[in-house]
């Protein structure tokens, strides 16, 4: 198996490494991999396990990602692949989001290139092209390197994301953005900031667990938030709770 180096993280001492892509910013040890368990340390070097190994592949409606006002009536290709950086108990896709390495679901995973990827999208008379389905910062490189071929070739782009990424994270995104990434759907969490590209804001709502109308006015009130500066560390370590800006997980 092929391990493509990852972007955005530094090396630290002892051969351990700190992955800036979500806010995580897992410090990871030799041989280990950070909460989303498909990016690993390899002997210093972060690598990430699942660059075009894609578990979930369908044209959809664009409102089924759901968006309503970015192309409507348009088909979009969907790509989703294993592992993600939140472990939501309502996880609807929790047989890919829980898998966290391509030997845990075999032959189930394809190999897709950016090329290919581009190549299907057309032959499916899709317009676009979306990551989804679980988390796609996580395998940011691949989504980058699909955006920019997928601008080449006119299709439009979408990023399903829970917005939990890292300031470098979303301006390399936004980088990609010049060349071909176009769409944010956010889910789930209410912290973004989104640039120059179009966001539509959609948030779940789990029967019994967030149903109350107060909740999801907090929720949109705070959607166009960017932290100022980085993340600081948490008090006393650990791995914190998902959503709430600040803390680092060791891995
Ligand atoms: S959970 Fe986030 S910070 Fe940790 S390794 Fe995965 S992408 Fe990087």
């Amino acid at each position: 198996m092929v391990m493509a180096e990852a972007l955005l993280y530094d090396k630290l001492d002892n051969r351990r490494v700190r992955c800036n892509v979500c806010l995580w910013r897992c410090r990871v040890n030799p041989g280990k991999a950070g909460v989303c368990g498909v990016r690993r340390n390899e002997n210093g070097s972060l690598r990430l396990l699942n660059y075009a190994r894609v578990s979930s592949l369908a044209a959809d409606p664009i409102e089924k990602k759901p968006l309503f006002h970015f192309f409507p009536g348009s088909s979009v290709l969907s790509f989703g692949t294993i592992g993600c950086n939140f472990h939501c108990i309502h996880c609807q896709n929790w047989q890919i989001s829980c898998v966290e390495t391509p030997a845990e679901m075999g032959r189930q995973l394809q190999n897709i290139s950016p090329q290919q990827a581009i190549e299907l999208t057309k032959r499916y008379h899709c317009q676009g092209i979306s990551w989804t389905y679980n988390e796609p910062a996580i395998w940011l490189e691949y989504t980058i390197d699909s955006a920019r071929l997928a601008k080449q070739e006119g299709l439009y782009t979408v990023y399903v994301t829970n917005g939990y990424i890292t300031p470098e994270g979303l301006d390399a995104i936004e980088l990609a953005a010049a060349a071909g990434l176009e769409c944010f759907s956010i889910g789930r969490l209410v912290r973004a900031h989104v640039g120059f590209v179009y966001c539509e804001f959609i948030r779940r709502t789990p029967p019994g667990r967030n149903p109350r109308a107060s909740s999801s006015r907090a929720a949109s009130s705070a959607r166009a938030y960017r932290p100022r500066a980085r993340p600081g560390p948490r008090r006393g370590g650990g791995r914190g709770r998902a959503g709430d800006l600040g803390h680092r997980a060791f891995c």
